[in-house]
């Protein structure tokens, strides 16, 4: 193994310790961390369900951006909710989306905003200008619009097991004007 190899695997082994005892401080079940974990890894948002627990972690994205600097980042928002409770819906969009699990994207109807309930709720936020990640418990009910709302309501019908399919692409008509 080369140095730059051993420097990688040393830094990714201290991450990782890293990772473990704040879930341990956290006090949460290790499995319910998951989709946090797979949301800052692969992106998007993510739900995990075991015989006793179900978890799902939404990203919300927000642009921190100073114009006299013209420099920002974009601060990477993932709420955990372990064992979430859907309280209300608000309303009905129509969209496309494409789920990890299949081919192609399918027109759903989604909620504009959800109000969500949980036994535990941590808020995780990644900032690449510090490169920190900082852990923090918080209470709910929490409300969530637009397209953190659609992606409660996609990752809820995975934990539900009861996916809708849609119409799709080649569906729809071309108008020319
Ligand atoms: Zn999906």
């Amino acid at each position: 193994m080369d140095y730059s190899e051993y420097g990688k695997l040393k830094k990714q082994l201290s991450f990782n310790l890293q990772e473990e005892s704040a879930i341990r401080s956290l006090n949460i079940k290790p499995d319910a961390f998951l989709p946090v974990l797979f949301s800052f890894k692969f992106g998007g948002d993510w739900s995990f369900k075991t015989r006793d627990l179900e978890a799902l972690a939404v990203k919300e994205k927000i642009t921190h951006y100073n114009e006299d600097r013209k420099e920002g980042y974009t601060l990477e928002r993932v709420t955990l909710l372990v064992n979430p409770q859907l309280m209300s819906t608000h309303g009905r969009v129509l969209r496309l989306e494409k789920c990890g699990n299949k081919k192609e994207r399918e027109m759903v109807e989604r909620p504009y905003r959800v109000e969500l309930q949980a036994e535990d709720i941590i808020l995780a936020e990644l900032n690449p200008g510090t490169m920190e990640i900082v852990l923090k418990r918080i209470d709910g009910p929490l409300f969530f619009e637009g397209p953190a709302a659609y992606g409660v309501s996609h990752e809820i019908e995975h934990l539900e097991g009861l996916e809708t399919s849609g119409k799709y692409l080649w569906e729809f008509k071309y108008r020319l004007e």
